[in-house]
């Protein structure tokens, strides 16, 4: 089996899509990400060393005699959108600084506005890592917290939804995400959370902040006495009188703030509150993942850092779209 080698990886987009247009190497970047050891397995009984159909450009067990794909246990399992599609979407939303939308995937790629939805929902699981440590703390320097409210823009709409929403009859149109920016390890957390009540806000902090850590919040009434809960350093910031009083702001996460919205605003004219989470976790990858003096990443690095997370992950359209209440599967 070959695999690519890094220095031959594309650097471009225009490179990317020439280099994943043959179907082999695009099944031998993904083998060589999901079997780390370079040893094919089979998701049936775990044997290893399977022939190879060259033909079919599937694998079949030795042991079992099962047949399957390089998808099988991916984002990409049961997709009938070949890999030469998948990758360069992957590529696009990992490296295009606003997102794109599901509308120019479908003229990039020639698929239907749908399927390029769909594929687009399950590239943003990929990009969802799991946190395994928390922020601040000894390591980390101060963190900064803060909250804000994501909606549909009022005068962009069509005036017969505009007349309900503006008559009550919408429920709940704006969405809370808040978000936590730990300075010194340049990371950036955030989430879609119910309400901004003290006992939610102050959660998600002691979940995700070394608890001694300096925290930085504006002066809104649930943050306080956080300094009392555990031992955090709590500084506020008066947005009425001042923006930044030293080292005490809350800029860098309202930075952060205002990508997610030019994304969301530019590039994805409606988000359904119940998808915004999604949202948040491609703009959350690009920023973690931005080139920074000490840190120059390139598009490829993106690419072949989303590329790494395709696996054990997986999200049906059922689930996409509410017609079941489970979480996406995750293996
Ligand atoms: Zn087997």
């Amino acid at each position: 089996m070959r695999y690519p080698q890094f220095m031959e990886y594309p650097k471009t987009l225009l490179e990317a899509i020439q280099y994943f247009s043959d179907e082999q190497i695009c099944i031998d970047a993904v083998a060589a990400m999901k079997w780390h050891d370079g040893k094919v397995t089979c998701p049936q009984c775990h044997a290893k060393e399977p022939y190879y159909l060259a033909r079919q450009k599937r694998w079949k067990c030795r042991k079992c005699h099962k047949q399957f794909s390089v998808k099988v246990g991916t984002i990409f399992e049961d997709s009938p959108i070949t890999l030469q599609k998948w990758l360069p979407a992957m590529w696009l939303l990992c490296n295009c600084k606003n997102g794109i939308s599901s509308w120019e995937i479908h003229r990039a790629l020639g698929v239907t506005q749908k399927t390029a939805w769909f594929m687009l929902q399950r590239i943003r699981l990929a990009l969802q890592r799991d946190n395994t440590h928390k922020l601040g703390g000894k390591a980390g320097g101060p963190v900064e917290v803060d909250e804000t409210f994501v909606g549909p823009n009022l005068r962009k709409m069509h005036r017969a939804r505009r007349l309900k929403i503006q008559a009550g009859e919408c429920g709940q149109t704006k969405a809370i995400v808040m978000g936590m920016l730990d300075r010194d390890l340049r990371q950036v957390r955030a989430k879609v959370i119910p309400n901004v009540k003290r006992e939610v806000l102050q959660q998600e902090i002691i979940e995700e902040i070394e608890n001694g850590s300096t925290v930085y919040t504006d002066g809104y009434p649930a943050y306080d006495r956080l300094g009392t809960v555990q031992e955090y350093v709590h500084e506020t910031v008066n947005h009425v009188e001042e923006y930044v009083r030293g080292e005490v702001h809350t800029q860098g996460i309202e930075n952060f703030w205002s990508l997610l919205k030019r994304g969301l605003k530019g590039t994805y004219v409606a988000v359904e509150p119940f998808h915004l989470d999604r949202y948040v976790t491609e703009q959350i990858f690009r920023y973690n993942n931005r080139a920074t003096k000490d840190n120059p990443l390139q598009d490829s690095d993106r690419f072949m850092l989303a590329l790494s997370q395709v696996s054990g992950k997986r999200l049906t359209y059922a689930e996409l779209t509410g017609k079941v209440s489970q979480r996406p599967e995750v293996f």
